[in-house]
């Protein structure tokens, strides 16, 4: 039998695969069983920060595989605290949790908001409000959390304590703050899952006005957008805010699962002793992968990101077929005259692996993608958008 055969026996069915089977990669190339060469434009799903099989990568990781691949979390390692010095030193934030993706960062931040508010206002504080067209992740929490019907007609009853309010609506996210025995306000600045659809700056500023104003938790998404992805090392730097919390996962572990709950000084304590926790949170061999990851993210390699950005945005706008180009960095949205999937199923034809986003193609390459393997993927691009 075919791997693809095997792979839809017994596989769950909740994904809807492309006919490409991936046996190995470098850097922003991969490549199938049949032979065939792509350029890597989604990187996972904005994953593997440094490419595939990246060798200073690998080698962080090998070396610590080969040490101590985990413990549970009754002993000190020292990835695990390193990495935690590291974020914390990079944003100004005080202290980390660990877990193994993004929906568990989330999980651990919506924790955070409803604990302190319990403790300083009482229990019936819980509200957080998300914005509608959010994705924050597919556990029962995060799926309430999130701003979309379509994922949630299936699932009822939801986790009580969310309210949707419009994206760049500030009038709306005040009277929800208003209505509602509020603890949080969560918001991606980028929101991904929902058509990469950048948020406005006084929108941003004006939410943490109102966190700042009712004493809300002002917690930042950053699972997508963060580590590098929008040519800042977290996406809220491009607004001049202070988040009190800022979760954080996919691009972080440069292809190994982590997740993370940043906490500043007005959070960093609401968790105590068996608050929370996660067998497999911090492990070493994956904490070790994304200090080698951060520790390349440095204003320098953040400039060439930039750089790499504006020419996808010069490239792309204003060709023929596409509507318009929305996101931030190496995070872009095109929207496309012809059927995003027709357009997608031509590139995957013509060598070129792109993501989609709502209606939109999405673009989340390698951070570090060769200049050439870039271009050749934007000439792809424009081909099959003109079609
Ligand atoms: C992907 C994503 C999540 C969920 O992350 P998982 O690792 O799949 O649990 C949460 N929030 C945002 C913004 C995301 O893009």
């Amino acid at each position: 039998m075919k791997i693809s055969e095997i792979d839809k026996q017994y596989v769950a069915n909740t994904y809807a695969r492309f006919p490409v089977e991936i046996v190995s990669g470098k850097g922003s190339y991969l490549y199938s069983s049949d032979g065939k060469e792509y350029i890597d434009m989604g990187s996972g799903i904005g994953v593997t920060a440094f490419g595939i099989a990246d060798d200073e990568w690998i080698s962080a990781v090998t070396a610590q595989l080969g040490r101590v691949q985990h413990t549970s979390n009754l002993y000190y390692t020292e990835p695990c605290a390193r990495l935690a010095e590291l974020l914390c030193n990079r944003t100004g934030m005080k202290k980390v949790f660990f877990g193994n993706s993004g929906a568990e960062a989330n999980e651990c931040a919506i924790k955070v908001a409803r604990k302190y508010a319990a403790d300083k206002k009482g229990k019936e504080y819980n509200v957080i409000i998300t914005l509608q067209n959010s994705f924050h992740g597919r556990t029962l929490a995060t799926l309430s959390a999130t701003g979309q019907d379509k994922f949630h007609e299936l699932f009822n009853p939801l986790v009580p304590g969310f309210v949707h309010t419009p994206a760049n609506d500030l009038e709306a996210l005040k009277k929800a703050v208003k209505n509602n025995k509020a603890c949080a306000v969560m918001i991606e600045c980028v929101q991904g899952e929902g058509g990469v659809n950048c948020l406005d700056k006084d929108f941003v500023l004006g939410v943490q006005e109102v966190c700042r104003q009712n004493d809300l938790i002002l917690i930042v998404d950053e699972v997508q957008t963060g580590n590098g992805r929008t040519g800042k090392l977290y996406s809220y730097m491009n607004f001049g805010i202070t988040p009190d919390v800022v979760t954080t996962a996919k691009g972080l572990g440069g292809g190994l699962p982590i997740g993370c709950c940043l906490m500043n000084e007005k959070t960093e304590s609401v968790l105590g002793f068996g608050d929370h926790g996660s067998t497999f949170g911090g492990n070493p061999v994956c904490a070790a992968g994304a200090i080698s990851v951060l520790e390349r993210l440095t204003d320098e390699f953040l400039a060439e990101v930039d750089k790499k950005s504006k020419y996808v945005f010069d490239e792309l706008k204003g060709v023929k077929g596409v509507e318009s180009i929305s996101g931030a960095g190496l995070m872009i949205g095109i929207k496309t005259t012809r059927p995003v999937k027709e357009v997608l199923s031509e590139c995957i034809e013509n060598g070129v692996l792109c993501l989609t986003a709502k209606d939109k193609l999405r673009l989340l390459p390698a951070l570090n993608i060769p200049v050439e393997a870039l271009k050749k993927a934007v000439s792809v691009i424009k081909e099959a958008v003109k079609n």
